[in-house]
């Protein structure tokens, strides 16, 4: 049980040791990005103290070294989501860069004009603006799943905005605004009855829940590793093997083709290397690894269920408070998402989140990169708070003891 070693667990994280306003630091962003264990720091330190070399280039010791510790990366991370074959793992630099490169080659390749991408209105940016922008060149349209009144993707909802010009269907398991999973596994079924692809957004669950993308049976799953407690700088696409055999990269250049002459004439490598042009994040792919460990040895299921803990504990403090309104609480992830009102009236959710820095708390307010849900919340934006398994029942408690502070007079007296 997570909460028995919780104290062990945050040795694990340096960064829980400093201040933030001068208040211990109550790290509740961790949907934007989480903090990293020393094992993975010191991974990514060792590569540039002991290893040194580019990966797949070099006819000595340390390259073959940095070779086997890179393909391992891959291996890894393909026991992580359950993937069939090494050669389905991608790295690229992020879900942002996975999720273009699959918007580009997939419209370049597979889509016709008039075809449609079918999105929601809750998508972070990364899921849906790629699709927009590649779709220009083609008029391919984005088409949206109405979402139900709370503001979640339905089986039913997808099925009635299926047809016949739908090929490709690109949403997020779990919702970076409003916390809650969408039904994939239905979802994928049904596509693919009907012949259309599905990529998955995995930035928000990837740290979370179990993945198993055999399970799953999904074409196409991207994630970053800096959200599982990994660098910045590095995340996978993952493929089906003969997908990624049959699209064509979008970036060119070193260690992806096997020869090219002057016309342009060009033979690619092989899936998962044609993707992989020019010098990789090695080091990134080494520390993606070292989290993955970290992660593995706590338990997915563990995680899940400690993240849950702390969101009920939190709703459980916050009921009484009228002036906060959440809106997600039955989601089934850590992410709780609300607004504070001071007289009926609400208040700014980043006065909220500037507030809340002052007793050393971080939460996001805004948008969250979602632009387009605010037709159904109907707010111009939210704070939000986040938790992983590093977080404890009292930073909760003390999110909550601020909130019931939190009022205009405190919320605005902090830029005068
Ligand atoms: N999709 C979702 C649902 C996200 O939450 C994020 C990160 N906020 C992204 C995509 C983009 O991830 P990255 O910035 O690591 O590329």
């Amino acid at each position: 049980d997570i909460k028995d070693k919780i104290y062990e667990i945050r040795e694990d994280f340096p960064i829980l040791k400093r201040k933030m306003c001068d208040h211990p630091l109550v790290y509740l962003d961790n949907s934007a990005t989480t903090l990293k264990p020393k094992s993975m720091i010191d991974t990514v330190v060792n590569y540039y103290t002991y290893l040194g070399a580019n990966a797949h280039r070099g006819d000595y010791e340390m390259s073959a070294q940095v070779d086997f510790a890179y393909e391992n990366a891959r291996k890894l991370t393909k026991e992580f989501i359950h993937a069939r074959r090494d050669e389905e793992i991608v790295f690229t630099s992020g879900t942002t860069e996975s999720l273009n490169i699959l918007a580009m080659t997939i419209t370049n390749t597979w889509l016709h004009e008039n075809d449609v991408v079918l999105s929601t209105v809750a998508e972070h940016a990364s899921s849906v603006l790629p699709w927009l922008e590649a779709g220009k060149s083609k008029n391919i349209k984005v088409e949206y799943i109405p979402l139900d009144e709370q503001g979640r993707v339905t089986v039913d909802n997808f099925k009635k905005a299926l047809h016949d010009k739908v090929k490709v269907v690109a949403l997020a398991q779990v919702s970076n605004v409003l916390g809650y999973e969408a039904p994939i596994k239905d979802i994928v079924r049904i596509a693919h009855e009907h012949g259309v692809k599905v990529v998955v957004d995995g930035a928000q669950s990837i740290a979370h829940l179990p993945v198993d993308v055999q399970d799953l049976d999904v074409d196409f799953f991207c994630f970053s590793a800096h959200k599982m407690c990994g660098p910045t700088g590095i995340g996978v696409l993952y493929g089906k093997f003969d997908l990624l055999e049959e699209l064509t990269p979008v970036f060119f250049g070193g260690e992806s083709n096997a020869r090219f002459n002057k016309c342009g004439k060009v033979s690619l490598k092989k899936t998962p290397l044609k993707y992989e042009s020019g010098t990789q994040p090695i080091e990134g792919a080494l520390g993606m690894a070292a989290a993955m460990k970290y992660i593995n040895e706590l338990g997915k299921e563990n995680i899940h269920r400690y993240e849950l803990a702390l969101k009920h504990h939190f709703l459980e403090k916050i009921k009484d408070v009228e002036k906060v309104k959440v809106y997600n609480a039955e989601a089934e992830s850590g992410i709780i998402t609300f607004n504070v009102y001071d007289q009926g009236k609400l208040i700014f959710p980043q006065d909220v989140a500037s507030f809340l820095n002052t007793r050393g708390i971080a939460v996001r307010s805004g948008e969250h990169c979602a632009k387009l849900l605010g037709e159904v919340l109907k707010v111009p934006g939210t704070c939000r708070a986040s938790v992983y398994f590093y977080n404890t029942f009292e930073d909760i408690d003390k999110l909550v003891e601020a909130l019931k502070d939190a009022s205009f007079e405190t919320c605005l007296d902090i830029f005068f």
